[in-house]
């Protein structure tokens, strides 16, 4: 039975058992049928008694579980910005997981670096940029859609170069450092006809969705309150975590890095917005930082939904939202990983542990991108999106200098 969100089927929800915790394995069990189907003569009798012969033959297609990929030739082609931690760990080798992109490109201020990488995934030399050359990247037919990965206050300035040379653009979040940043990335991107997505893979991770179909379902009742913690350590010794110590290039601390997943997630799940919010923060004894490392804030949505939340840099790796209903709980733990999300429903009745079959999260985000470019659609993570959040952040930070409640303001 199709599910209503994207991504998800029945199939993919095994529940496990109730009363207590258990971790039923949800992949499928593969088929032994063919099993005896070896090179060789020789003839058999299947079960349901018609002869089988015992060679290597051929089969109809079977039952599958994903549509085939498009052929290469027919995908969207994809440049990537900036070849750091993320891009080259996660996002690089996740395209090989997508039905419907390519690696056309790649952009990177280290020329050997670009050129390694290039030769390893099979992108031609005439298609490393440097960022001094990237402009030239508008009379390359192959690269349709560029993905900035840099420091957060570059991605404004480098989404108006895509968007100038004729490229739709996904974004990392968060979108930029300032609400007048991501005003001017949508115009930019608006006015040059093409596309822009803020990458928030949370929205496409199969356990959030289920969260929200649960919530939207009315399993936990009416929602009363969503809690949620994200930290973790910043390695001053490793160069990703080098300029988000750095507040002109970072534009915030903990709450632009990870805060932002309570937020943005917090949005999604329960389809609501805050109109308030209140906080605290804390910054380290350490002239190497200059952003904040710590904060506590408190949202306040418009049907009176309310929310407590904090983000760090002082404890490590903890990615956990709660959600609170007059029925029941739903507990994401950890609700945010790349890999590894848990699910557990608790209400009167049971506790059950959903467990869903692992789906590459960057895959389907970058899928659902090229599929919007393919067929002129609207992403589901549009500029305006990545903007609310910023403005969401702005107001938590202001709250926090006056230490008075701040009201989020509206967007047009
Ligand atoms: P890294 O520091 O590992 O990589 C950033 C890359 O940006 C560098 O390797 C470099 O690429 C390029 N760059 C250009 N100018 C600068 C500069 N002045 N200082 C530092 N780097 C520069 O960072 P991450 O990959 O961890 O993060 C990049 C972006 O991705 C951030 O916006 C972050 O928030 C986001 N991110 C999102 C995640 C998610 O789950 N959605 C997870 C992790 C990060 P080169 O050497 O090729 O020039």
């Amino acid at each position: 039975m199709a599910s209503n969100f994207d991504g998800l089927s029945r199939r993919d929800f095994v529940l496990a058992s109730a009363g207590g915790l258990l971790g039923a394995a949800m992949s499928a069990t593969p088929s032994v049928a063919q099993a005896s189907a070896s090179a060789g003569t020789g003839a058999g009798v299947a079960q349901n008694g018609t002869p089988q012969e015992v060679r290597a033959i051929g089969r109809p297609m079977p039952e599958l579980e994903n549509p085939l990929p498009l052929p290469p030739d027919q995908r969207v082609g994809w440049a990537i910005v900036g070849l750091g931690d993320f891009a080259l760990n996660q996002i690089l080798p996740a395209i090989g997981d997508t039905r419907m992109c390519r690696l056309s490109a790649v952009v990177s201020g280290n020329a050997d670096k670009a050129r390694e990488v290039a030769r390893a995934y099979g992108v031609a030399p005439s298609s490393v940029y440097s960022y001094e050359d990237f402009d030239r990247i508008r009379d390359n037919p192959d690269v349709q859609v560029v993905y900035v990965i840099l420091p957060n206050a570059l991605h404004r300035d480098w989404t108006l170069r895509a968007a100038g040379a004729g490229k739709h653009v996904l974004c990392e979040k968060p979108m930029a450092v300032s609400v007048e940043d991501c005003r001017a990335m949508i115009q930019a991107c608006r006015a040059a006809g093409r596309k822009l997505m803020i990458a928030y893979r949370a929205q496409f991770e199969p356990h959030a969705l289920l969260a929200r179909q649960m919530i939207t379902e009315g399993r936990i009742g009416d929602v009363q309150s969503i809690a949620g913690e994200h930290g973790r350590m910043l390695e001053l010794d490793k160069p990703r975590d080098q300029w988000r110590a750095r507040q002109e290039l970072a534009g915030g601390g903990s709450l632009y890095d990870i805060g932002i997943y309570n937020i943005n997630t917090a949005r999604f799940l329960l389809g609501r917005e805050p109109v308030e919010v209140t906080a605290t923060l804390r910054r380290a004894d350490d002239p190497r930082i200059t952003v904040e490392t710590g904060v506590d804030y408190a949202m306040r949505f418009e049907d009176g939904t309310r929310s407590s939340f904090n983000s760090s840099y002082e404890y490590k790796n903890t990615k956990r939202l709660q959600v609170m209903g007059t029925e029941g709980t739903i507990e994401l733990d950890p609700a945010t990983e790349y890999y590894g999300n848990r699910l557990l429903l608790k209400t009167e009745q049971a506790v059950e542990q959903r467990e869903i079959r692992p789906t590459n999260q960057f895959a389907s985000e970058m899928d659902h991108f090229a599929e919007c470019v393919m067929h002129d659609r609207d992403p589901r993570t549009p500029g305006e999106e990545g903007m609310r959040d910023v403005a969401i952040m702005q107001a938590i930070y202001e709250a926090a200098r006056t230490g008075r409640p701040v009201e989020v303001p509206r967007m047009a």
